[in-house]
């Protein structure tokens, strides 16, 4: 269980709205029993329920069970897209092990600003599941020129682009960011300008035309197929 705090040895959590209802009603936790929670700073830990109330649960923090893991040096780089196929994205690079979330405005973006309070939601229940003790960054929308134009030297821009690039076995390990268009694609021009940037290398992800979403998925999982540990 994720909690917005920072967590230390003998901390009484008290718990509650949503989570509180969860361990208490769903899961029908009582006094001593373990649950596992996590805050994204320290790490994991076990904790005991000290007393379930009806509208809150106190916690008592025993045992770290390990440290805030490293993840991959990944970014997934996006252009936001519609509501399903965004909570989609944002799922699958989180069990994935992405370490950034970029949202990048193109031209072709349906959505501009997509709700940071709700990816942040769906990142740490997707978290939560694959048991993950660190939250991917979420980062605030840039538009791809911006993005572009202050690119940071030694991370390579791995550009999905459906109208060919290299195969995934020749990429070199390394920082990395998978670049992926919108529902409508590239134009030609952004095109143009992402394949003249010194970091970018176009890359396939096969002779189809995949969703955006599952392009996302795709490259991060081959990505982390091989360089991921
Ligand atoms: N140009 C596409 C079309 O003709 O329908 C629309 C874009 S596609 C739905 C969304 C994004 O997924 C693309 O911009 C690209 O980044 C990525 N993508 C889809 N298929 C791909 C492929 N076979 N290889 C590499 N990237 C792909």
């Amino acid at each position: 269980l994720y909690v917005e705090a920072v967590l230390a040895e003998g901390l009484m959590l008290v718990l509650e709205g949503a989570q509180a209802n969860y361990l208490a009603n769903v899961m029908r936790l009582k006094a001593g029993d373990p649950v596992r929670l996590f805050d994204d700073s320290t790490g994991e830990w076990l904790a005991e329920v000290a007393d379930a109330a009806k509208r809150n649960i106190t916690l008592r923090l025993t045992t770290k069970l390990r440290a805030r893991e490293a993840v991959p040096d990944i970014w997934l780089l996006f252009a936001p897209l519609k509501k399903d196929p965004l909570h989609y994205l944002v799922e699958k690079a989180t069990e994935l092990g992405v370490a950034r979330l970029q949202p990048v405005v193109t031209h072709r973006t349906i959505v501009d600003r997509p709700n940071p309070e709700r990816l942040r939601a769906h990142m740490i229940e997707a978290a939560e599941q694959c048991d993950r003790t660190a939250l991917p960054e979420l980062a605030e929308p840039v538009k791809l020129a911006a993005l572009l134009a202050s690119w940071p030297a030694g991370r390579a821009l791995l550009f999905a682009d459906e109208g060919g690039g290299e195969p995934f076995a020749d990429i070199a390990p390394g920082p990395a960011a998978l670049l992926i268009g919108p529902e409508g694609g590239f134009t030609e021009d952004e095109r143009g300008a992402i394949r003249a940037h010194a970091s970018a290398t176009p890359i396939s992800l096969g002779p189809r035309i995949l969703r955006a979403e599952t392009a996302a998925a795709a490259g991060l999982a081959a990505w982390m197929s091989r360089f991921g540990d």
